[in-house]
């Protein structure tokens, strides 16, 4: 059938009445135009945010990236509808995703409230273009960094390696410092007259930015408090790249580059010229997902390498391509004796400082807890050179229990604020084995997309009407819709 009629004949049913609670809108390139479709309207646009089309209601049109803020804002205003949401910078985080010919002939969004839980969803979610799905925090603190302390200003995804690569004294490639970046180095939060020795990135996977700062405000995250007052907070966070989901954006922030160009698209895709299903977000997995990485990007561990930068050392991050140390080319090396990630981790009932409660009630919990306790441990000896390598000049440490956490109970949970005060702990265990970076080292703390409580009274499944509707597809990720493939 000619891809055009497939396509409108799969949106009429998507955006029937019946799957009004669980789609919100749906995505789609045609023509050289992006197309936002919901119930109420659409639009059509370009990469340059042009609009081409508006029929109805543009269900894109509050982009406001500070709006739900800060968290009492934000539980005003749960599971908004698409009237009432906001999806910012929505044209150049949706029209990058096709891109990458193996974009999905649709890609469905998911509606804040839609519970998925017996499909692989959580109570709480991310994935998604909006706001709060896609709003992570960033702090940017230490040497080389101006103390503005919290700002009424967001940044994005793409703005980080830049930003860390300007800290790190990365030398310009044909006028940009990484190769093919999307994004710009935050410039106004940096003192180009101090330039740290040594930079650190810390990754907390799945955290809610109003979150983080409401609890380090009521003294519950001491550390990242601390980080906070060297430095400068974005109040309205780091909006993410969509989709809103772990690996598309560590590639990300680490690279400067959109998903829909770094070539790691979604943690499940399709590319119909080899007839492979590409996995990448999956503890049997990850080791791999950095051959997704296109070679026409640059890792921030290749832009301090190429600049003669010196050592560089990734711990518990899968986006690991050029790293002089990296925790997965341990489980790379053993490849085969089929070591994986699970199987090098500890028992997490012995690692001290845990919020047990949760590691006997959530296996997941358990799980982040063993992983970032190693990255604990790793990070402190490889920046103390116990690895016979010099003290790294970059540095980025992945802490992961927090979306493991978010996702058991939502990012107000008792459980998600376990998650972040146990990690707050970790990160501090190693911020004070660096003595806090001696005074010469420049610190950045992001996450890689933000966290949205779902309702579990709320179900459906639009996959079910597809199949109903005798629409042949794939659905690779419960999103990426592939028509007649
Ligand atoms: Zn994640």
């Amino acid at each position: 059938m000619d891809r055009s009629v497939s396509i409108d004949a799969a949106l009429a049913v998507l955006l029937a009445d019946e799957q009004a609670t669980v789609v919100d809108l749906v995505l789609c390139a045609r023509d050289g135009v992006v197309e936002a479709h919901a119930r109420a309207g659409s639009v059509g646009f370009t990469r340059d945010g042009s609009v081409t089309f508006q029929k109805g209601r543009n269900p894109l049109a509050a982009q406001d990236a500070g709006a739900f803020s800060p968290l009492a804002d934000e539980m005003q205003h749960v599971r908004p509808t698409n009237e009432t949401n906001h999806y910012p910078y929505a044209y150049d985080n949706a029209a990058q995703l096709f891109d990458d010919p193996r974009a999905p002939d649709l890609a469905v969004i998911h509606t804040p409230a839609h519970n998925w839980e017996e499909r692989g969803g959580h109570r709480g979610e991310h994935g998604s273009l909006d706001l709060i799905q896609s709003r992570a925090p960033l702090i940017v603190a230490g040497k080389g960094v101006r103390t503005l302390g919290r700002i009424e200003r967001e940044a994005r995804m793409i703005n980080v390696a830049p930003t860390l690569a300007t800290l790190a004294g990365v030398q310009p490639l044909n006028g940009t410092l990484l190769r093919a970046q999307d994004g710009e180095p935050l410039h106004d939060i940096l003192d180009p007259a101090e330039q740290p020795d040594h930079v650190v990135g810390f990754l907390w996977d799945g955290a809610n930015a109003n979150v983080l700062h409401a609890m380090a405000d009521a003294g519950e995250l001491p550390n990242l408090a601390r980080l906070m007052s060297m430095g400068t907070t974005f109040g309205r966070g780091c909006i993410a790249s969509f989709p809103s989901v772990t690996l598309a954006n560590h590639t990300t922030a680490l690279t400067g580059v959109h998903p829909g160009r770094h070539g790691v698209l979604h943690n499940f895709y399709f590319d119909r010229a080899t007839g492979r299903e590409i996995i990448t977000n999956s503890p049997d997995t990850w080791h791999f997902a950095r051959d997704e990485i296109s070679p026409n990007v640059e890792t921030l561990f290749e832009a301090v390498a190429r600049s003669g930068g010196g050592f560089t050392a990734a711990v518990d991050e899968p986006v690991d391509r050029g790293a002089g140390y990296a925790t997965f080319d341990l489980v790379r090396a053993a490849r085969g004796s089929g070591a994986t990630m699970s199987s090098a981790l500890p028992d997490p009932t012995q690692v001290p400082g845990a919020t047990q409660t949760f590691v006997d009630l959530k296996r997941e919990y358990g799980w982040a807890t063993s992983a970032d306790h190693l990255a604990v441990m790793q990070a402190t000896q490889v920046w103390k050179g116990q690895n016979g390598n010099p003290t790294p000049r970059f540095m980025w440490i992945n802490l992961i229990l927090p979306d493991a956490a978010n996702h058991a109970g939502g990012p107000y949970s008792d459980i998600g604020h376990a998650g972040l005060r146990d990690t707050d702990a970790r990160m501090g265990e190693i911020l004070d084995a660096m003595d806090w970076g001696g005074g010469n080292t420049a610190f950045l703390l992001v996450a890689d997309h933000g966290m949205e409580e779902s309702d579990p009274e709320c179900k459906g499944d639009f996959d079910d009407a597809l199949t109903a509707a005798g629409i042949p597809f794939r659905d690779e990720g419960y999103g990426f819709i592939y028509l007649d493939a």
